[in-house]
Formats: C-alpha cells, structure tokens, sequence
C-alpha cells in the first residue's frame, strides 16, 4: 500500500514523498460525497498542507474511464497526462491526450477522462480558484542571497 510519507517540515514549508509514480494505484480512498472506495488517486492538500491549490495523484487503469463526468463549484482544474493515452471529454468536445498533454477545465466544464491505452494512465490535477491567481510566472517571485547548505 502507497503511503505518503514526511521528508522534512519547517516554519514555512512541508515536504512530503509520495512513492514512485508506477506504485500511485495503490492508494485508495472513501468519497466523501458517495462513501465508495475510490482506487488510484490521493489527495496532497492536508500532507502539503497546502492553502491555495489541491493537487490530486492519479491513476486510470487500462480501457477505464473516471465512471462519471464532475464539475466544480469555484475551482478550475489542471490535469498534467505523465503517462498513457487515450481521451479528455469537456462538454461535447472530445479529444486525445497523452504523455505531456496538459487541459485546463474551466469550474462549469462537465468533465470525464478515458484511458485506452494497454498500461495505467497517470495524471496530476491542480485545483486553484478560478480567477485567484493576480500576479504569476516571474512577477510574484524575487530573488533574495541566501547560502546553500548542499555545499557544506
Ligand atoms: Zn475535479
């Protein structure tokens, strides 16, 4: 069984391992909302103690789909393909990905995702608040002198 477990935690951050990509499909979960056993997929908001962003570790077996098409209330959602292929489904628009593709879904996109290759389909999913983000790439961050402990 797939366990997340701590490397290191400090005052402004928590880093957390959750095993090797191939052993994601061993995480299971009871669905808050169905009370069914939901395999291959964790949730890293409590772990990382995150505030801004739920990210989801996720497994689609062979020729299987999520079973079911969601949207979201307030959060867009941003699904990173890593491995395997097959089909992304917004609304009525149906289209492939694969290793690399990477889909923006707006909060009111009725979404669903088919894995249709012969091996596990892996993926990441980013949920942030729609419209949340004011300053991004470059512009939030900044540069500051601090001394590496590596080369100690
Ligand atoms: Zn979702």
């Amino acid at each position: 069984m797939s366990k997340i477990e701590d490397i290191s935690t400090g005052k402004n951050y928590m880093a957390i391992n959750a095993g090797s990509m191939d052993t994601w499909k061993e995480y299971s979960m009871i669905h808050p909302k169905n009370g069914k056993t939901v395999s291959g997929k964790v949730f890293l908001k409590e772990a990382t103690r995150a505030t801004g962003t739920e990210i989801s570790l996720d497994v689609i077996p062979p020729k299987a789909d999520l079973s079911y098409f969601h949207i979201h209330r307030k959060n867009e959602e941003t699904y990173i393909i890593l491995k395997g292929h097959g089909y992304f489904q917004i609304d009525d628009d149906c289209f492939p990905v694969e290793e690399g593709s990477i889909i923006r879904v707006a909060p009111d996109g009725k979404r669903n995702i088919r894995n249709i290759s012969d091996t596990d389909m892996i993926y990441i999913c980013i949920q942030s608040k729609e419209n949340s983000l004011e300053e991004y790439s470059t512009d939030d961050g900044e540069r500051v002198v601090h001394s590496a402990k590596w080369d100690l």
